[in-house]
């Protein structure tokens, strides 16, 4: 009998989950391309959170091997600092480091606004005024060019006011088959209708990653079914019949760390005197009276072991994480960065075996994938390691998106890939 309650419960449990997740496509109906933006390419832009550089040689993933080796193969894509999904996945789109863009975390502190963001809040999450930069979609918007986003960060905010065309609420109880449909559904729709931008994410693999570690036969498992994913998605787009480039990418990698001994909250801080965000590799103290900066940062620098210590104006320059990087104003007063593969622990859980977060210039784990293939593309060129700021100027060019503002990513890319 008690066993039939917990089920029942459970049950009931999901059906609440699943009713709070709106699964319905969000369209903006007054939007169209013009006739000029009718005659461009497509791009679909994918992202398969946490694969690292290397997945798809390690679990032989043999579509992307073959489609990569149609196309470009990079060495790696380097993640902007902290490698962390939000800011990665927002660097990409807007060719702009986090502390640029202004999400500089999955959570964290804005001082001014005396408010916290957490990828966990939808209230957050959806409002398009914590997000800095012009997102691939709104450019393209801005210039009567339709996108379409099946999930992206930033892609559920009205970000200048602007959202894609067509764009779903983030869930993951959504079947890869429908969200497959979905895609060529959108490129079976009249011209005028059609998006040439179309944004897809897949989270499986980070999961396994985080849950398994990088190297477990689950990860392995994440990896194969991807690549099933990939090639149903990419023959199914095929029978449009379109000129379709492919961009596939991943946001950062992923690291074995120490689970056994972590690090705990270091003594010299004082909770009363700070506001501690992060975790993992990465702390920031917000301190709520100035003049706790300096004693703190200096009791931490004699204690500090296995992490480094830096103050927001002393953050290594290559970071683009310093007080001049910080445009928001959301980066920390002190800042500690564990040295991998040590993790700060504060919760009661157990830490994950899998995590990433870490500096990738020093932790090559921490590299992410970048492939690219279609009509736009060099065929068979393999290229040096790139940042992943790079990617927006590229999908710009081949879109023939122009913009005058300035980036941080480079047209380094454009001249290796593009014909
Ligand atoms: P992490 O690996 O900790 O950096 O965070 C990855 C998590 O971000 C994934 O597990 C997803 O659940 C979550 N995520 C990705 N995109 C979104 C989104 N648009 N809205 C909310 N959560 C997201
Ligand atoms: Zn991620
Ligand atoms: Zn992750």
């Amino acid at each position: 009998m008690k066993q039939i309650f917990v089920l029942l419960v459970c049950l009931l449990w999901q059906g609440l989950a699943f009713a709070q997740v709106d699964t319905v496509q969000r369209v903006q109906s007054d939007r169209y391309n013009s006739p000029a933006q009718q005659e461009k390419p497509y791009v679909i832009l994918i992202s398969a959170d946490g694969f690292r550089y290397d997945y798809a040689d390690k679990y032989d993933a043999q579509f992307l091997k073959s489609k990569r080796a149609e196309g470009i193969e990079a060495e790696s894509m380097l993640p902007a600092f902290p490698s962390k999904t939000f800011p990665n996945h927002y660097s990409i789109v807007t060719g702009l480091y986090p502390a640029s863009h202004g999400l500089i975390n999955n959570y964290f502190y804005d001082p001014q606004r005396k408010e916290h963001y957490t990828m966990r809040d939808r209230s957050k999450v959806e409002d398009g005024s914590w997000y800095g930069g012009t997102p691939l979609w709104v450019l393209a918007e801005q210039q009567q060019m339709v996108a379409a986003s099946f999930f992206w960060v930033g892609s559920e905010a009205p970000i200048q006011g602007i959202l894609p065309t067509y764009h779903y609420q983030y869930s993951e109880v959504m079947p890869i088959e429908r969200r497959i449909q979905t895609v060529v559904d959108w490129l079976n729709l009249p011209a005028e209708k059609r998006p040439h931008l179309i944004t897809f994410y897949l989270p499986e693999v980070d999961h396994a990653g985080h849950r398994y570690g990088p190297d477990a036969p689950q990860t392995r498992q994440a990896v194969e079914e991807l690549d099933k994913h990939m090639q149903l998605l990419t023959e199914a787009v095929a029978n449009t019949g379109l000129p379709v480039n492919y961009v596939f990418v991943s946001d950062h990698g992923m690291l074995q760390v120490d689970t056994e001994n972590t690090l705990p909250m270091p003594a010299a801080i004082d909770t009363a005197k700070f506001m501690v965000s992060g975790g993992g590799m990465v702390v920031e103290l917000h301190a709520k009276d100035k003049k706790a900066i300096k004693p703190t940062y200096r009791k931490l620098k004699k204690e500090a072991k296995e992490y480094q210590v830096y103050t927001r104006k002393k953050m290594p320059k290559h970071l683009h994480y310093s007080a001049k990087d910080d445009k928001y104003g959301r980066v920390g007063d002190i800042l500690l960065l564990s040295d991998a593969p040590k993790v700060f622990h504060f919760s009661s859980r157990p830490p994950s075996p899998g995590q990433h977060g870490y500096d990738a210039t020093k932790v090559k784990e921490m590299h992410a994938v970048f492939y690219a293939w279609g009509p736009a593309f060099k065929k068979g060129i393999k290229i040096e390691t790139f940042e992943n700021v790079d990617v927006y100027p590229l999908i710009a060019e081949i879109l023939g998106l122009p913009y005058t503002f300035k980036i941080d990513g480079s047209r380094h890319l454009i001249e290796k890939v593009l014909p």
